[in-house]
């Protein structure tokens, strides 16, 4: 029977928690890794409607696209929503797992539902990603050992780029130290200067690797006191949240937004010239106005988002963009309708459901 890290296993090769933005809290936030699931409920909102689903569902898990737990809390009690929240999942033996930007960003997530249900083609990517934050490991080792040790940081997890395993650059130099009256040195004697043959060796590490990497290669390494630096280098962009892409036809924004409107049955708002001539769309499902200037950089003719604040829309619109906010939900909600399907997928044995609240309630509009 699959159990809640089954599905938290599952849900790292669908949306990758390195995905995540750097404010975002996603995964397990509520219950216990090792619980059974023989049923689980998908969602859009943490809401008290979608815990009340579960339970009358009888489901032992809860997947919402935004976290119940965002800021830490002070207390876990009934007066507040996500006190509440927490005590009736817990009453109901629910756990609550939250799959957020990562499933924004991730491949034929959120953002590519949205990209699907407007037909968009010639589909990229841009906008706001994660950072990926990585070090450089940097070690001294005798020749006739590199081998050796680049296969221990390898294997805990070091120089990896890509596909591609165990990267590393070496090159030669020579190494010198006086060992102390009280070491026992591999090469040399203790009281003697020794000059050594030794290799540079340069691999990349992630940040969260460091740890297990530095203790492997010290217990690989010939060495009494293995010299090595870990080097810490710029984050770079993980994969970008936002797609833009091209419409079958070139349109004007008022069509546009007669279509947007029909396709996820809302009433859309628009910002720009009702004639303003439309070829490449960008979407980022929710409350993503600010992603307008990279999306205008990004060569978009239009940002098709959830929510829109007025500063923002005339900002964008004086700046000969165009905006169209077509609610946060119905931008979104598709999305956990696809996260439904790619879990079932992964995980036949649970038997997934998704939460569709009636208009007006639970945070879907009326
Ligand atoms: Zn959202």
């Amino acid at each position: 029977m699959a159990k809640v890290q089954d599905v938290l296993a599952a849900l790292e090769s669908i949306a990758p928690t390195r995905y995540a933005f750097g404010f975002d809290k996603v995964g397990l936030q509520v219950g216990d890794p090792n619980q059974n699931v023989e049923r689980a409920v998908v969602s859009l909102d943490r809401s008290l409607g979608a815990v009340a689903f579960a339970a009358e569902a009888k489901a032992q898990l809860l997947v919402a696209h935004h976290p119940l737990i965002f800021r830490p809390l002070d207390t876990v009690d009934t007066r507040s929503h996500e006190g509440r929240t927490v005590v009736e999942l817990i009453r109901n033996g629910t756990s609550f797992v939250a799959a957020h930007t990562n499933w924004d960003s991730a491949r034929g997530g959120i953002n590519d539902t949205l990209a699907d249900l407007l037909e968009l083609s010639d589909v990229t990517d841009f906008g706001h990603a994660a950072e990926v934050n990585s070090l450089k490991l940097v070690f001294f080792v005798p020749a006739h050992a590199a081998d050796s040790v680049i296969d221990a940081v390898s294997g805990a997890g070091g120089g990896v780029i890509g596909a591609y395993a165990r990267c590393a650059f070496a090159n030669p130099g020579t190494g010198t130290f006086d060992a102390g009256a009280s070491t026992n040195p591999a090469i040399g004697a203790a009281g003697e200067r020794t000059q050594v043959d030794e290799v540079r060796v340069e691999m990349l590490v992630p940040s969260a690797k460091a740890g297990a990497v530095t203790r492997a290669l010290v217990k690989a390494h010939p060495y009494e006191e293995p010299a090595y630096d870990l080097h810490v280098l710029r984050g770079n962009p993980e994969q970008p949240a936002g797609r833009v892409g091209s419409l079958a036809a070139p349109t004007t924004l008022a069509a546009l937004l007669e279509t947007v409107g029909a396709k996820l049955g809302v009433r859309a708002w628009a910002w720009g010239d009702a004639d303003r001539r439309i070829r490449r769309v960008a979407v980022v499902g929710g409350a993503a106005d600010g992603e307008w200037v990279a999306a205008q950089r990004a060569g978009a003719d239009v940002l098709v988002t959830g929510e829109v604040k007025q500063h923002v829309a005339l900002e964008a619109a004086e700046s000969g963009f165009a905006l169209i906010a077509a609610g946060h939900y119905q931008t979104e909600h598709p999305g956990c309708a696809t996260l439904r399907d790619r879990l079932a997928k992964a995980l036949p044995e649970v038997d997934w459901r998704l939460f569709t609240p009636a208009p007006g309630q639970h945070g879907r509009p009326l």
